[in-house]
């Protein structure tokens, strides 16, 4: 029961929907489906057959294609039947298959066996997943640079570094008697400050790799009516959220979803953040703390044409902790000179960090300005970094860890401690990394992380 069955494509109505067979029986599989035992296709070429079903009729035309073990995306055996999307024939299609002994594949399992057969690494693996579940342009092509192996392969000659240094060490333990000469373990420290050095810059790449791949969470919060809703549609060009004149209107939060310069932004506008006895309200401001703790960045709104409140000076202080930018909305009600007095006052109550942005959501005015700071903070190592980006959480915490173990190390070796105990953390550094292609991932953590693929990769 080795060869397994699934659509590849999503299910539902469409003009060609793919079914992927994988394993020793597809050929023999595919001969069944086309009802003529000496169907032997020229491997990674289409052949236009008529599929059947056990009764001998017609259900489909479909192209098959073969792929010979190991030239195909599992290394094993693979036909695709390219048939027509009817969800009823494609329920048929597999059914015959798991008549004639395949069994459907479970989540990743295509791309397990592509493992498993050394036809790609981990890391290329979850590329794949990757570029299916890309939100934007800049993440699907960060995928591909993945896929394409350029994480295993900048990693490799840190892995042969660090191995060398290991060599040493062993080699040293082996035939030394006396303890590493001063001169070589001065040489070893300065190898292995370099590894930790790549690996932590590896590492450091996250932020940005993250965001590109997951978005920045932005929440705007502010007393009610200051003109979050209004800032909210005039961000999405769209009259989303409802703006009304009547304090607390918006009392359920709306989620968008916008680029700004190729970073995805999912916007969540809150209700107001007042005191109120409205059991409705008092849910939804309740929800808006808590999007608040969530965000990666909070834009606090104040209102230009009114004086600064209590609830004003409570929201600038409960902003304090977090990543944030002050927006002064409805300057066009205003003076300048109104609008820079309003500013000092909220100044008094600001910490230092945020930036101020003056503008308005009726307007337009300063809403590039708004976006230009909503992305400053995230986007200088994005924009300075032209090379490869680590962006998924699995990686980023293998490499903290092995650049840990070697720093580790090099303070043991600086001890003078024995080559025994120093060879335990550089042990572990490559196993971290080798956890990161793949090589020494334990069986329960590659389940774990093929769990998080759909049927039929
Ligand atoms: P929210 O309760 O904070 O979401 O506030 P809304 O977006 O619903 O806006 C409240 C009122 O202020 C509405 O009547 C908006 O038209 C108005 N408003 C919002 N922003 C501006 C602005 O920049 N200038 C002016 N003049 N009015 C604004």
């Amino acid at each position: 029961m080795n060869t397994i069955v699934a659509l590849a494509t999503p299910l539902g109505r469409s003009g060609i929907a793919v079914v992927r067979i994988s394993g020793s029986d597809s050929l023999a599989i595919a001969q069944q489906l086309v009802h003529d035992t000496s169907f032997t296709p020229v491997p990674r070429t289409a052949h236009l057959r008529k599929l059947h079903d056990q009764t001998s009729e017609v259900i489909d035309q479909a192209i098959l294609t073969y792929f010979q073990a190991p030239h195909s995306f599992t290394g094993e055996d693979v036909v695709e039947v390219s048939c027509h999307g009817s969800p009823v024939l494609l329920r048929d299609i597999i059914d015959a298959c798991l008549r004639l002994g395949a069994r459907m594949a479970e989540a990743g399992e295509f791309s397990l066996r592509a493992l498993a057969n050394g036809r790609m690494d981990l890391t290329e693996a979850e590329a794949i997943r990757d570029l299916i579940d890309a939100q934007t342009s800049a993440a699907a092509r960060q995928a591909i640079r993945q896929m394409q192996g350029e994480f295993s392969h900048q990693l490799r000659p840190l892995k042969d570094k660090l191995l060398g240094v290991i060599v040493i060490l062993e080699s040293a333990l082996e035939f030394v008697e006396d303890d590493l000469p001063e001169m070589q373990a001065g040489s070893i420290g300065a190898q292995l400050e370099s590894i930790a050095e790549q690996i932590a810059r590896m590492a450091a790449t996250f932020k940005a790799g993250y965001l590109i791949r997951e978005g920045l969470r932005v929440a705007i919060v502010g007393r009610p009516n200051v003109g979050k809703s209004s800032l909210f549609n005039a961000l999405l060009g769209s009259e989303r959220a409802i703006v009304t004149d009547i304090a607390g209107t918006t009392r359920d939060q709306l989620h968008e979803r916008l680029t700004i310069e190729n970073i995805p932004i999912s916007l969540v506008d809150t209700a107001g953040l007042r005191d109120t006895t409205d059991t409705v309200e008092i849910i939804g401001v309740a929800r808006s703390r808590r999007t608040m703790a969530d965000a990666d960045l909070v834009v606090a709104m104040f209102d230009a044409a009114e004086d600064a409140t209590d609830e004003d000076v409570k929201i600038l202080k409960s902003i304090d902790t977090v990543e944030h930018i002050i927006a002064i909305n409805k300057i066009d009600k205003v003076e300048p000179e109104a609008v820079r007095s309003f500013r000092e006052e909220l100044k008094l109550h600001a910490s230092a960090r945020g930036a101020f942005v003056e503008m308005s959501a009726t307007t337009g005015r300063g809403l590039d300005e708004l976006r230009r700071s909503v992305i400053k903070p995230f986007s200088s190592t994005h924009s300075d970094s032209n090379g490869f980006l680590v962006s998924d959480a699995r990686h980023h915490d293998l490499l903290l860890r092995a650049s840990e173990a070697i720093r580790n190390s090099i303070e043991l070796l600086q001890d003078r401690a024995s080559e025994e105990i120093i060879l335990v953390g550089l042990h572990d550094a490559l196993r971290y990394l080798g956890e990161i292609t793949g090589e020494t991932t334990t069986e329960d953590m590659l389940t774990r992380i093929f769990s998080t693929f759909c049927i039929g990769k």
